[in-house]
């Protein structure tokens, strides 16, 4: 009750209690948050945090959804989202951009077009905003963020503090970073290269053109299910091999047009989501030997 007031009193704006999480994942699926907070800006976030801690409520900390099942139970504690104020795009330095957390992907691929920045085309086929993505490594045709960044700055959730890390201090892998799990990243600095914009423009569309035909769109998807588990082994070539192309449970299949895409059909539950993922697992362990490992995040009870 006490954290409720507190809650409504400060936040009122900005807080929402019991809030479907299905609008905010590209699967369109999941129960409820428990509490879910936009933060406006930094001090607030940080103010919000404190308060989060000192009620010992967990954090879940969201960005675009396009890499994240909830689960059906939905989260407990608070989930938090940067409002459209961590979107913004700078150009800082000829070539450099300072990023908000929040911004999409496909946005400042268009930014960069414009300023005839070359090496930041692959982002316009990502769905996701910069936070995920760099906390992902999010990448295609030969690019991943690790390239492209220079240093992100974050807000502390445990310390309560802003700090910058600069790119060489992280270490990225595939699909992934080292960064501690409690900072919120809330705005990047990445590099782009001097270019011809025609010629950036060319290539942006030549990978846009490349993706429609490789993968599904206007689908409830989160992209790849599993990571591949190398170049000449990827999850899609494993789940072909291991024959699961046709398995379903409940409305939850997987695409005709890329085998590693998960799809909820309009009515399939997380769980059968997550059912399908078991399965497919399981019998390309059974068929192929090959320990699939998840790319997507599931979350919640
Ligand atoms: C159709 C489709 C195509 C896709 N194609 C690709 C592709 O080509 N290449 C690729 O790599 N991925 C691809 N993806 C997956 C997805 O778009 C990326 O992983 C994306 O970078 C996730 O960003 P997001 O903001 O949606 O992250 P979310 O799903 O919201 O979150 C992902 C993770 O990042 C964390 N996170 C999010 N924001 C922040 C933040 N500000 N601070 C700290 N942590 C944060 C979350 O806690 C979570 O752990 C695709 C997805 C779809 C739906």
């Amino acid at each position: 009750m006490i954290l409720k007031n507190t809650f409504s009193q400060k936040f009122k704006n900005n807080l929402n209690e019991n809030v479907s999480l299905s609008n905010y994942s590209w699967f369109n699926l999941g129960g409820n948050a428990e509490y879910l907070f936009k933060a406006n800006d930094k001090n607030q976030l940080i103010e919000f945090l404190q308060e989060v801690e000192k009620n010992k409520l967990k954090i879940t900390i969201l960005g675009a959804g396009s890499n994240t099942l909830f689960r059906d139970n939905g989260v407990k504690g608070a989930v938090i989202k940067l409002s459209k104020d961590f979107s913004y795009i700078k150009l800082i330095d000829n070539n450099i951009l300072e990023v908000g957390g929040a911004t999409l992907d496909r946005k400042i691929a268009e930014f960069a077009k414009k300023k005839s920045l070359c090496n930041l085309e692959f982002l316009s086929c990502i769905p996701g905003s910069i936070g995920g993505s760099i906390i992902m490594n999010s990448g295609c045709y030969e690019n991943d963020i690790s390239k492209v960044l220079i240093s992100i700055k974050a807000i502390d959730t445990k310390k309560f503090t802003e700090i910058e890390i600069k790119k060489e201090d992280i270490e990225f892998y595939y699909r992934g970073t080292n960064l501690p799990k409690d900072l919120i990243i809330i705005s990047a600095k990445i590099r782009g290269s001097f270019g011809k914009k025609d010629e950036i423009e060319k290539k942006q569309n030549n990978f846009i053109e490349k993706k429609k035909l490789s993968q599904p769109s206007q689908i409830k998807t989160c992209g790849s299910t599993f990571k591949n588990i190398s170049k000449e082994k990827k999850a899609w070539m494993l789940i072909k091999e291991a024959g699961c192309e046709n398995y379903k449970e409940g409305d939850a299949t997987i695409s005709q047009k890329h085998c590693n895409f998960f799809v909820n059909n309009g009515n399939a539950k997380s769980s059968d989501i997550e059912n399908l993922i078991k399965k497919v697992k399981k019998k390309v362990q059974e068929k192929t030997g090959a320990d699939l490992e998840l790319e997507i995040k599931i979350v919640g009870e």
